[in-house]
């Protein structure tokens, strides 16, 4: 199979684990017979460094020319405390998922085995935990409008959403709950949100098509709840826009770190795979950065996008067989693991490369 892969680095460690998990892919094409290409562009803040402009239409030319994205993260510490900022890494971000049609986040939350220790959640109500996240894209507060008034002192912030845009996610986490165990819970908040009442509306009315889908509907607050108190109980999770980004965080403790989630954001296009984590100034620069949650995006890249699940297992394996070695980066690692085993990012990407 000959494909075209576009490596959007982005900022801080998104540079770091991309370059690892584009050597992941690399290493995939050769050993089952496969072409991959790669071209690479700009965004975020190395975009308006370069060009002043955080998504330049270079980058989303090359999107569209490409036939998948593998995506780092975006964020620099000087914008953070900036609220007054006009120009931010962050609008490349939100920019390319609008441009590119990408409307449905999924997030695949699964514990590797051999990570049980390695969350602040007691492993026997962990062991067994599967859940896909599918968080809508474009829409909400994030995407309504939003401004100042009373010279300043007062701020708002629209969240809004078309009947068009909860049908489409919602018709792709039902067909993905008929692949699985057939459940599906709504996440929103209809008992005081009015695009919430809409969001629920749709769900409701689809659910009459997947007869065999159990469907039940929480609000966020009691998901919330659950997802900590009892995980097991979720299969295929959906939710907007802003409940979902801060869901998956609090998710990204099941699987023991942000460290570990990978995430594909699809459209009717081209297809983006990042990580779920951003450019955590804290760590770049050191060598630290866990590049497991790069790696695990390109595997979803080959399912997802090429169809290449022989492929796309083939990465999984090697990382069960990592963690399985007791190899760990730092933030995977716990009180037990042995010094040595405790790797930086490059090693950790070579142990990879190794067992595949
Ligand atoms: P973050 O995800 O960058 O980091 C949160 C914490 O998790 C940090 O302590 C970090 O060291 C740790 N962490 C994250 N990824 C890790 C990895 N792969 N290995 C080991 N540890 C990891 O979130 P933040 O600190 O709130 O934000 C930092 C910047 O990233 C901000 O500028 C923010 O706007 C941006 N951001 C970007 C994205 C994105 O590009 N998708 C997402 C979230 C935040």
């Amino acid at each position: 199979m000959n494909k075209h892969i576009l490596v959007i680095p982005g900022d801080g460690i998104g540079k770091e684990v991309v370059t690892v998990s584009q050597q992941v892919l690399q290493k995939v094409a050769t050993r089952f017979g496969h072409t991959f290409t790669f071209d690479e562009a700009l965004i975020g803040h190395a975009a308006i460094e370069a060009t002043g402009n955080p998504l330049p239409q270079e980058t989303i030319d090359k999107s569209n020319a490409s036939d998948a994205i593998l995506f780092g993260a975006v964020g620099h510490p000087k914008y953070d405390n900036d609220p007054s900022a006009k120009v931010r890494p962050e609008q490349g971000l939100l920019g390319i998922r609008k441009a590119l049609g990408l409307y449905a986040n999924l997030r695949p939350i699964k514990l590797f085995d051999e990570l049980l220790s390695a969350s602040s959640i007691r492993p026997e109500i962990l062991r067994g935990a599967d859940i896909l996240f599918f968080r809508e894209l474009t829409g909400d507060i994030y995407f309504g409008e939003k401004g100042r008034k009373d010279n300043g002192d007062t701020a708002y912030d629209i969240a809004i959403y078309s009947r068009y845009e909860v049908e489409r996610i919602a018709r792709k986490a039902f067909d993905s709950a008929m692949t699985r165990r057939k459940k599906l819970c709504s996440v929103d908040k209809a008992n005081v949100l009015e695009s919430s009442r809409l969001w629920r509306e749709v769900v409701q009315k689809m659910a009459l098509e997947y007869p065999e889908v159990e469907v039940e509907h929480q609000f966020v607050d009691a998901a919330a709840m659950l997802l900590i108190k009892d995980p097991r109980r979720f299969d295929v999770v959906l939710t907007g826009n802003l409940f979902g980004d801060i869901l998956t965080d609090e998710a990204s403790q099941i699987a023991g770190s942000m460290g570990m989630l990978a995430s594909a954001s699809i459209g009717d296009t081209v297809g983006l795979y990042e990580p779920i984590h951003g450019s955590a100034h804290d760590i770049t620069g050191k060598g630290l950065a866990n590049p497991l949650a790069s790696i695990l995006s390109a595997a979803l890249l080959l399912d997802i996008s090429f169809g290449l699940k022989t492929e796309s297992e083939a990465i999984l394996e090697a990382v069960d067989a990592t963690l399985k070695a007791g190899l760990r980066t730092r933030d995977i690692a716990d009180s037990s693991t042995p010094a040595n085993l405790i790797l930086g990012t490059d090693a950790m990407g070579e142990a990879i490369l190794a067992r595949l």
